[in-house]
């Protein structure tokens, strides 16, 4: 059996600080793997550069000088995360026999991706890093992430709890995954969608190795919201529920204030009414939000922009053969 030729994917957003030692690391249980003959020695580490304004580039572009492993993508902007795993999977996939992608910040257990392999080679081809503790994470963090896949399990998502996106991913099953060609991209829902042989490995969840997280709270909700409205319309229907026992409340007032009438008792109305027209446009605004933020998924869906612009790929440039002129 020829070795197994694998890409190990880095997205790197201003990793300046960490990234000399996550380099250090990653390529270091490359070395051991091609040494041990579980891995080609084409096998390569490729850093997918998000539009950084700090020294990622220029360090990427060091290690590149260094050891042929190293390898880099570079977009023009910052197109997020989610797109940096997919420009990465879209060059490697058709080139490797399999893919891992992990962050850059060493949260993930390198040691891992050993055991990745082994799983790859008995059949799998889906193998997800799951964190079995999340201690390391802050309580905050801990507390909405819980929310959010109870959240999403119960409108009908099936994710796997404490998954992120550490990964290894078969070529025919990135091949898989990019037939889904939306705008608004949520790799851990698609991915359980494939439906390829899968397994789980636990790790234990290290805390950032240096810099900050660039997933601010804000950040975070952008991100929920993206995995609610790209999988479900639950939403929505709660909306028709809310108008429904809105109504019905309304239609219990109107039976009160007719009886209040017909009694001779004069209502003043005030409350009453204020209430009533605060309620419901709040609700309305609610309602209103909701239907913009599927719109919204419409509308770039229909632009079919591009998901991310590379400035520079020297991983494909890499892959080329020599061009010989005659
Ligand atoms: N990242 C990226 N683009 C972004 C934000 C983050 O490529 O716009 C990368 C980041 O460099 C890291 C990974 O995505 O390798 C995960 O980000 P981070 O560690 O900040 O998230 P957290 O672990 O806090 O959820
Ligand atoms: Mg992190």
């Amino acid at each position: 059996m020829p070795a197994l030729r694998l890409t190990v994917i880095v997205p790197c957003y201003n990793e300046a600080d960490v990234l000399p030692k996550s380099a250090a690391v990653l390529g270091e249980v490359l070395r051991h793997l091609m040494k041990t003959e579980q891995i080609s020695r084409q096998s390569k580490l490729l850093f997918v550069d998000d539009g950084s304004s700090d020294q990622t580039w220029r360090l990427i572009q060091r290690l590149e000088t260094q050891d042929s492993m190293y390898t880099g993508l570079k977009f023009s902007r910052n197109f997020d995360h989610q797109n940096a795993l997919m420009a990465g999977m879209k060059v490697a996939g058709p080139v490797s026999d399999a893919i891992i992608t992990i962050d850059a910040d060493l949260q993930d257990d390198p040691a891992l991706i050993a055991k990745m392999v082994v799983r790859f080679k008995s059949g799998s081809d889906i193998v997800l890093g799951v964190r079995n503790d999340r201690q390391s994470d802050s309580f905050f963090k801990r507390w909405t992430a819980e929310t959010f896949y109870r959240g999403m399990r119960r409108i009908g998502v099936q994710l796997v709890p404490d998954h992120a996106d550490y990964r290894l991913l078969s070529r025919r099953a990135v091949a898989a995954l990019m037939q889904y060609s939306e705008t608004n991209l949520f790799l851990r829902g698609i991915i359980p969608q494939l439906g390829l042989p899968t397994s789980k490995l636990y790790y234990q969840r290290q805390p950032r190795f240096a810099g900050e997280s660039k997933y601010p709270f804000k950040k975070m909700v952008a991100f929920a919201m993206d995995g609610i409205t790209s999988f479900s319309i639950a939403p929505i229907k709660a909306i028709m529920s809310a108008g429904i026992i809105v109504i019905a409340i309304s239609l219990g007032m109107l039976v009160y204030a007719g009886v209040r009438f017909l009694t001779g008792d004069v209502l003043n109305g005030w409350t009453s009414l204020m209430m009533s027209v605060w309620f419901l446009g709040g609700v309305q605004l609610i309602g209103i939000s909701i239907i913009g933020e599927y719109l919204g998924k419409v509308f770039a869906e229909v632009k079919h922009r591009p998901r991310y612009i590379i400035e520079t790929d020297d991983y494909s440039r890499d892959q080329q053969p020599l061009l010989v002129a005659i």
